[in-house]
């Protein structure tokens, strides 16, 4: 049997078309799937769009249209854009495809009877442009958020959410990160996620919003 290999890009944002660095991301992908192949690895290619959030919600407002039809739009463009760079067969994943939702709510409901997602409330900073929550402790004096090249104004937000119970895994995560050395790398990639994220009062992870479409 050959050897298998697994290879993803980040799932893209379809609030706009693609510009240069999303095909930058997808042409390093290809160059290393073409390289695995010609090793004699069987390869397995894949890409996506994120299909959800405010932004894609406001794009659409201002267009006129639905959220689905604005996504449905530029996932073509995304498509024929991957043809004309000719990428590497590949799988395309759709977060608002059937068979995506069908996934994601069994896996979510399997956290949910596990405890390891429960029903809280999220009061806190959101940003619009990177779709995240920001914690108050990453905010400097300015109330902007904390991301290069993002720097936009926080919104107050008070809405029921469900988190996933991250705290439960910490000393777990931490042990198989220091027992298996080569699970993470590069090591500064390692390095930010200890300082930045993994600490001993891990916040749980806030990973449904209510108030949008
Ligand atoms: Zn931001």
């Amino acid at each position: 049997m050959p050897k298998s290999f697994y290879i993803t890009t980040p799932i893209f944002y379809p609030n706009d078309r693609l510009h240069l660095g999303h095909a930058y991301a997808m042409v390093l992908v290809d160059i290393i799937v073409r390289y695995k192949k010609s090793q004699g690895y069987q390869v397995y290619l894949q890409t996506g769009s994120d299909e959800h959030g405010e932004k894609i919600e406001k794009k659409a407002n201002l267009l006129g249209i639905s959220p689905q039809e604005l996504v449905d739009k530029n996932v073509l463009l995304f498509k024929q854009l991957w043809q004309e760079l000719d990428v590497s067969e590949h799988t395309f994943y759709r977060t608002s495809s059937l068979v995506h939702k069908e996934k994601v709510q069994k896996i979510f409901t399997e956290l949910l009877n596990k405890g390891d997602i429960y029903l809280g409330e999220y009061q806190g900073n959101y940003c619009v442009p990177c779709e995240d929550y920001v914690s108050d402790s990453k905010i400097a004096d300015n109330n902007l958020c904390p991301t290069p090249n993002c720097q936009s104004e926080l919104r107050k937000i008070n809405e029921s959410a469900y988190f996933l119970r991250v705290s439960r895994y910490y000393s777990q995560l931490v042990d198989h990160y220091q027992k298996n050395p080569n699970f993470l790398l590069p090591a500064n990639a390692k390095k930010e996620l200890f300082s930045n994220f993994l600490k001993e009062n891990i916040p749980d992870l806030c990973i449904t919003r209510s108030d949008i479409k």
